[in-house]
């Protein structure tokens, strides 16, 4: 069983996995390499002078697993509520049991209508379907999370990974019964 599975590996996802995984938290990240930041070019993030979008989504990943999340390759078809936890379905790997989902599909919200999660209009330019979210990240099902694109924030690459982190930080501090944070500490003489 994770302790949190995350459903798309752009910069909302992968952020996400790499604060989970760095907690200490068994994190499974499931993607089907469909991510919209790879058609970008990006000079407006935050820290970074310039990037391409593919770099981006590759450092990315190299994080979150650097940490321990493990990276599956997969299509997620559904999730479905168990007595404890979710059993998220893929159509290539199999199933996977977790305790907590974090929805970070980007643009793609097809996935609802299967899990049974509200939706809502999207405000973004060209983003129509967004998860219903309040503002921690919550879905309408317990235990399930959304993060980036697909929970509505603007689209981009700096706010995307920020609200995965955001969205992370929340889950981590929700199992641990107390609020977390994860300061390293520069090494002096
Ligand atoms: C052409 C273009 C140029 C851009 N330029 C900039 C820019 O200059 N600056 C900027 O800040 N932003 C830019 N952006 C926007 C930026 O890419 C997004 O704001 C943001 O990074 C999206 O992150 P995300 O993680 O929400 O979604 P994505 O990066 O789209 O990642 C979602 C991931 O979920 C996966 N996924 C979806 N459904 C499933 C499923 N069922 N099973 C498994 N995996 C699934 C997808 O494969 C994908 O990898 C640009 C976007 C485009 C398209």
């Amino acid at each position: 069983m994770y302790d949190i599975a995350i459903i798309g590996a752009g910069p909302a996802g992968a952020s996400a996995a790499l604060f989970a995984a760095k907690a200490g938290k068994k994190t499974l990240l499931v993607d089907n390499d469909k991510s919209m930041t790879k058609r970008a070019w990006i000079e407006n993030h935050y820290g970074v002078a310039e990037i391409t979008g593919p770099d981006m989504v590759d450092i990315g990943k190299k994080q979150a697993t650097k940490f321990g999340a493990e990276l599956v390759t997969a299509t997620v078809t559904n999730v479905v509520k168990k007595e404890q936890g979710f059993t998220v379905e893929t159509e290539e790997q199999g199933s996977f049991e977790a305790a907590h989902v974090i929805l970070a599909t980007g643009a793609l919200t097809a996935l609802a209508e299967a899990i049974g999660v509200a939706t809502t209009e999207g405000k973004e330019p060209r983003i129509k379907t967004v998860f219903q979210t309040d503002a921690s990240g919550k879905t309408t099902i317990p235990g399930i999370w959304a993060a980036g694109t697909c929970a509505g924030v603007s689209v981009h690459s700096i706010i995307t990974a920020g609200d995965g982190a955001k969205v992370a930080i929340n889950v981590i501090s929700e199992i641990n019964g107390e609020r977390y944070v994860d300061h390293d500490v520069l090494k002096t003489n």
